[in-house]
């Protein structure tokens, strides 16, 4: 080991290990300091990837050469491609992963890649030259030197963890908490709060009763996450289950609610709006007699289960309670409590959009120390960390990409202009340029940008180059063959074309009727694909059948920037905006502002939220 490197990394989850690589990919010499190599790539929480905005930003890292889809890849046991019936900007990739599988897929790639060393020490200080950041000293008094330091403590710092009335320091069950890190940070200007987030007791399924659960297969033909990867990757599959709590256990929570120490005061970190416990769900929707519970396997080579759906601090007496009170659940026996975590966080808004504190150049920050929540949202934070680190030490400007080149620019660009106050996640409700920010693009976005930073190989650029010319191939092709309306008369074809016409007609335009794909196409021997890529055939059919749509929304775009000062009515009834989620309703409920250009710059209030309200306001006038 040297005793200075270009970029140190400090913490060995999603983010951080994202950052390492990233910066050893652009050449330079990085070090991974972390508690314990074991829990490189450690899912805290539930062991899956992606979903509804969060598969967006895994197909944006792995655009960009990153590792999260490669690994999701390798580990995954159950796949889905949710609103598979929606369009295409909302179809979002999720895999259920093997939690060990996932694990050894990150740690091989870190210890495989060059110029990247790994230490397993925790890191208690940062040295300061001024107010610039040179290095850090570790627990045993190292000091290692670095032109840029990235911290992705997660949910370490003063991590203090909650089950019912019982407490104690913790940085996730199992791990200590990095307490004096925490200390020493308190005292630089990085503006400090308290988060928080927790899990559900795990079960052993020996213990449960799947006879009487609902079946949930994963989706044939089977999603891939990574644009390099390939099904046959994939570890063997198997299906997750769905049970239902019901009127009985909202009771048994009820009734405890009062030991609850998100209820008691305990608990002060505000917790995931999105991801919340149970005891907060029949809290806020009190009229439900049942929520849904998805119960993910852990692993192929492990009984334990993971109830999502049922994170609780309650004691461990009533999580024992409520789970048994669960149809299928009756003998369950749990493996490990819920808990919650209460964690110190960094005001985002103090940050460069390329990471860099604002306040103590030399440090970067990233993932659940930014105030957001998930794996995804971390890595997606730690490769941009990792690249700006290394641009920084090297003099050359920070890169983050805009909202309209990436969910990952939108990302950043709301949480370094709008902060946080509870913890943050991806939807895709967030990002304005959705049809043009859509999962099967990423690529084609960002790969050649990220060829730029240095950040794919030859490989993989040969790989990109490839499916490129084979989609511009398909396309002449398609532009090229025309159909006879005796040819559109063929059964599989008419079914979805509704009229026949009555002229010849090109494939390419055929194609931009809902419903035309190129492999009925193919299958009634009509029209012979140049290339056997599904992605590539994919691809061709959505950029002709949304091209329209794409255009007119990027005028509709630029017509809201002119919408500043446009004013909203006192008293404009927020409920009867058609469209609008419960917490943007709140939230202009609670500012009543004064004109769009205000109520864009309320916290929470997407973009897609100010088009719904001037359509409402037009409609007004
Ligand atoms: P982490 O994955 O926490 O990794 C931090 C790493 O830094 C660890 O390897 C740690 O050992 C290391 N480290 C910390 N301090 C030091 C130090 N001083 N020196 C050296 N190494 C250090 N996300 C969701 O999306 N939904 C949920 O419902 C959800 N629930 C969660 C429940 C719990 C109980 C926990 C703990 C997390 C939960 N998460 C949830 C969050 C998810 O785990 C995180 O978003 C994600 O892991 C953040 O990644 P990260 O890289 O920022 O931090």
């Amino acid at each position: 080991m040297q005793n200075y490197y270009e970029v140190i990394v400090v913490g060995g989850g999603h983010a951080g290990t994202e950052a390492a690589l990233a910066a050893a990919r652009m050449s330079a010499r990085t070090l991974l300091l972390t508690h314990n190599i074991e829990t490189i790539g450690q899912m805290s929480c539930n062991p899956a990837i992606g979903g509804i905005g969060k598969g967006h930003l895994v197909k944006e890292i792995d655009a960009m050469g990153g590792m999260m889809a490669r690994a999701a890849d390798r580990a995954g046991i159950h796949f889905r491609t949710l609103n598979a019936r929606k369009g295409p900007a909302v179809r979002a990739t999720r895999a259920q992963a093997d939690r060990t599988r996932y694990r050894a897929a990150v740690r091989a790639a870190v210890e495989s890649q060059p110029r990247l060393d790994v230490f397993q020490q925790a890191v208690d200080d940062l040295i300061l030259e001024g107010e610039r950041v040179v290095g850090v000293i570790t627990q045993m008094g190292m000091r290692i030197a670095a032109g840029a330091v990235v911290l992705t403590a997660g949910t370490f710092l003063a991590g203090r963890i909650h089950v019912g009335e019982h407490q104690r320091d913790g940085g996730r069950a199992g791990d200590a908490p990095a307490t004096t890190l925490a200390a020493r940070l308190r005292e630089l200007p990085l503006g400090v709060g308290r988060l928080k987030t927790g899990t559900p007791p795990r079960i052993d399924g020996r213990s449960i009763d799947f006879s009487v659960l609902e079946v949930q297969p994963g989706d044939e033909p089977r999603p891939v996450f990574s644009f390099m990867g390939a099904r046959t990757e994939h570890p063997p599959q198997v299906v997750c289950h769905i049970a239902r709590t019901n009127p009985h256990t909202h009771e048994l929570i009820r009734a405890a609610m009062h030991r609850s120490p998100l209820f008691t005061g305990q608990i002060e970190g505000i917790g995931p709006r999105y991801c919340p416990s149970i005891e907060d769900k029949i809290v806020r929707f009190g009229d439900r007699d049942s929520h849904q519970i998805f119960v993910e396997p852990e692993g192929l080579d492990t009984h334990e289960v993971y109830p999502n759906g049922i994170s609780t601090s309650l004691p461990f007496d009533v999580q024992l309670e409520l789970v048994r009170s669960i149809h299928g659940f009756e003998q369950a026996h749990i493996t490990r409590p819920g808990y919650a975590i209460e964690y110190d966080f960094f005001d985002p808004r103090g940050l460069e959009p390329g990471l860099q504190s604002r306040a103590l150049p030399g440090l970067f920050l990233a993932g659940q120390v930014n105030g957001t929540t998930g794996y995804e949202e971390a890595a997606a934070q730690g490769l941009l960390a990792g690249i700006n680190a290394v641009r920084a030490q090297r003099g050359e400007k920070p890169w983050w990409p805009t909202r309209s080149e990436a969910y990952l620019g939108v990302l950043v660009d709301d949480l370094v202009t709008q902060g946080t106050q509870e913890p943050y996640r991806m939807f895709t409700s967030r990002a304005e340029y959705r049809l043009t920010l859509r999962e099967d693009n990423a690529d084609l976005r960002l790969t050649p940008i990220a060829r730029e930073l240095g950040l794919i190989d030859d490989g993989r650029w040969q790989a990109f180059e490839r499916k490129l010319e084979a989609i511009e191939r398909e396309q002449a092709r398609a532009r090229d063959v025309r159909l006879t309306p005796a040819d559109c008369t063929h059964i599989a074809i008419v079914e979805r074309i509704g009229q026949v016409p009555a002229e010849p007609v090109y494939v390419m335009d055929l194609l931009r009727r809902p419903g035309v794909r190129l492999r009925d196409l193919s299958e009634a021997g009509l029209y012979q694909c140049a290339s056997d890529d599904e992605r590539v055939i994919e691809q061709v059919e959505i950029q002709a059948k949304y091209a329209g749509y794409i255009e007119r929304q990027a005028h509709e775009i630029e017509r809201n920037r002119s919408h500043e000062d446009f004013e909203i009515p006192g008293e404009v009834d927020y409920a009867s905006v058609p469209g609008l989620s419960i917490e943007v309703r709140q939230k202009l409920n609670h500012q009543r502002p004064a004109t769009l250009g205000q109520a864009s710059r309320i916290s929470g209030v997407t973009p897609a939220a100010i088009s719904l309200l001037l359509v409402h306001l037009r409609r007004l006038q």
